[in-house]
């Protein structure tokens, strides 16, 4: 019989550390009112902090302004919080059950493999709790990092696009092409050539996160991590080398891209 269960109170604490590792990251990206539970764990002791420019409402905020507009829609702006919330909270709970499992796992295999030595083996699963949910924070966050900024953009464009009576806007997703540029991101982002920007209208966009090989780009941009963002792109421009230029007055850059 395996004599060495994970008692209900140490899996009571995993469960909470993975908690406040969650709940810090939501008070930090997520702003003030997201409540950081105090925690206690070796290496992290650095009191929270809460930046503005680096939370999902200034980055959404600030991509409003770089589209020119000043007011940025609040109602927008909660739902992308509360999106972002309930990504936490779903990924809150698969690291949860991810961790007990990997702990509970360390434990039998300890003890199955002769070479018992519990106290060692729960520090090490403990130290691989802590990285994953760690990485779980990091991946939603870049990705919700990511879809603030965009739906920032993409309010601002539509409600400029509204008073010069275009219904569909166009954009593009602006960022390098070099040798960092995966092919997912060549392939939606960019013509053949590799450095002409490709254009889409604004409702062609997904709003799920981009799975490879999707035929149509998402709000989230690319993956976690993308250097790529929307940005508008108004009648009568194009694209010359990969800059953004004005071509003539009834130039129809989807038409020259889709032929
Ligand atoms: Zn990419
Ligand atoms: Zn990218």
């Amino acid at each position: 019989m395996l004599k060495y269960i994970l008692p209900k109170a140490a899996a009571k604490a995993v469960s909470d550390v993975v908690t406040a590792l969650f709940n810090r990251a939501k008070a930090r990206f997520l702003g003030k009112t997201y409540k950081a539970t105090e925690i206690q764990i070796g290496y992290i002791t650095k009191p929270l902090e809460h930046r503005e420019d680096l939370s999902l409402p200034g980055i959404f905020d600030s991509a409003a302004k770089a589209e020119g507009v000043t007011n940025p829609n609040e109602k927008l702006r909660q739902s992308c919080i509360d999106i972002a919330s309930q990504y936490f909270d779903a990924h809150l709970e698969a690291t949860k059950a991810q961790v007990l499992n990997a702990v509970q796992s360390y434990l039998h295999e300890s003890q199955t493999s002769g070479t018992v030595d519990p106290d060692k083996e729960l520090k090490e699963a403990l130290e691989s709790v802590v990285e994953k949910a760690a990485s779980n924070i990091k991946t939603v966050t870049e990705n919700e990092t990511t879809r603030g900024k965009n739906l920032g953009s993409i309010d601002a464009i539509l409600r400029m696009a509204a008073v010069d009576g275009v219904q569909d806007p166009l954009i593009y997703f602006s960022g390098p092409s070099d040798s960092h540029t995966c092919n997912e991101c060549l392939r939606m982002f960019f013509m053949p050539d590799r450095i002409t920007p490709r254009v889409w209208r604004m409702s062609e966009l997904s709003h799920a996160y981009h799975v490879r090989g999707a035929d149509r780009p998402s709000i989230c941009s690319g993956h976690p991590n993308c250097r790529h963002f929307i940005v508008s792109i108004l009648p009568g421009y194009g694209f010359s080398g990969g800059s953004l230029k004005f071509i003539a007055p009834d130039y129809d850059i989807l038409k020259d891209q889709r032929g």
